[in-house]
């Protein structure tokens, strides 16, 4: 549905996106992931055609964005960092703008506002002015105005940004609701977002794609048996003394005191080593009972550090 290829964007000399390429599935819903300053709203402006890139292309239901920039955007409805909203109308006025910019059909329109009303859940709200509305439902009206003429792709350019957790909540499920028939671009800062909405997610960072796959596939990938978390009985620094000096350990961190002469200790190794039957055998020969040795899953917030940090949970070679 949406195909990127080998996209560029430069701000004079600041390259904001550099050479990003990735495809969209129809009915997809793709977490686009990011810190600050990654690229991500550049790279949405230029998708919906709202900004001309340096290079690459960008095609939208077969459509390229620079030869055939109407079709793209009938076929998309976008929600930008800052939606440009008009205070002084109302949520109905300011939906029926909107409808006259996107020339909308006048004929069917009072049915389309109701039904996209009902959908974000605005219908109470209709004739409130967006100036008395909180930052939730001012939030509601930009998705409602994305919404209008039935776009089958929405970009969205972090819709949970300044939202209380209430409200966050109430987005995702609206969002979540969107999904079943269109195909949705969702850029978020936040981890648990993408867990939660998408169902692919793309990781940039620098202008450039650190990752791509399933929330899932991403924290397998990266579990495995290079964080161990283990509980000893034992002297603490005899026990630190024996791990520290199995080949492959990264990193010992001793948390806290279960019982008496019992301690937990959090184990990393490098390149994805197992060092299990080792400890094992080590602490054996030492009369330090392990009570409790399990693998740590990655959490998606494990996989973000370690591909935006470039530094690797798991990956790191050290001499
Ligand atoms: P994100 O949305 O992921 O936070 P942006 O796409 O907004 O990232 O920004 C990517 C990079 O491009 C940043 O370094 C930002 O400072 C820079 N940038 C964005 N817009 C402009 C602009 N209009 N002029 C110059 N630099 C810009
Ligand atoms: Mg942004």
């Amino acid at each position: 549905m949406i195909e990127i290829k080998n996209l560029v964007k430069k701000y004079g000399q600041v390259v904001a996106v550099n050479d990003i390429s990735f495809k969209v599935k129809e009915g997809e819903i793709l977490g686009f992931l990011g810190p600050n300053g990654a690229g991500k709203s550049t790279t949405m402006n230029i998708i919906t055609g709202y900004l001309p890139s340096t290079s690459g292309t960008v095609e939208v239901d077969g459509y390229d964005i620079t030869t055939h920039p109407e079709q793209v955007k009938k076929r998309i409805g976008y929600l930008p960092e800052q939606p440009p909203l008009y205070k002084d109308m109302t949520v109905t006025e300011y939906l029926n703008f909107v409808s006259d910019l996107k020339k909308a059909p006048r004929n069917k329109r009072k049915s389309e506002l109701s039904d996209i009303m009902e959908l974000v859940g605005l219908t109470d709200h209709r004739k409130r002015l967006i100036d008395n509305l909180s930052k939730g439902y001012r939030q509601r009206v930009g998705l409602a105005q994305a919404l209008i003429g039935n776009p089958k792709v929405l970009i969205l350019d972090e819709p949970t940004v300044g939202l209380d957790p209430k409200q966050i909540v109430e987005i995702r499920r609206v969002i979540k609701g969107l999904a079943s028939d269109r195909t949705i671009i969702l850029s978020t800062h936040i981890l648990p977002e993408v867990s939660m909405i998408c169902e692919r997610v793309v990781i940039i960072n620098k202008g450039q794609i650190a990752a791509e796959d399933t929330p899932d596939r991403l924290s397998n990938n990266l579990s495995g048996v290079s964080k161990l978390n283990l509980t000893v009985k034992g002297d603490k620094d005899k026990v630190l003394k024996t791990i520290g000096n199995i080949p492959n350990i990264k990193y010992i961190t001793m948390t806290t005191k279960s019982e008496e002469s019992v301690y937990k200790y959090v184990l990393e190794t490098k390149n994805n080593v197992d060092i299990r039957e080792e400890l094992f055998f080590r602490m054996a020969d030492n009369k330090m009972p392990i009570i409790e040795l399990k693998p740590s899953a990655a959490t998606l917030e494990d996989i973000f550090i370690s591909v935006v940090s470039n530094a690797g949970i798991t990956q790191t070679e050290e001499e």
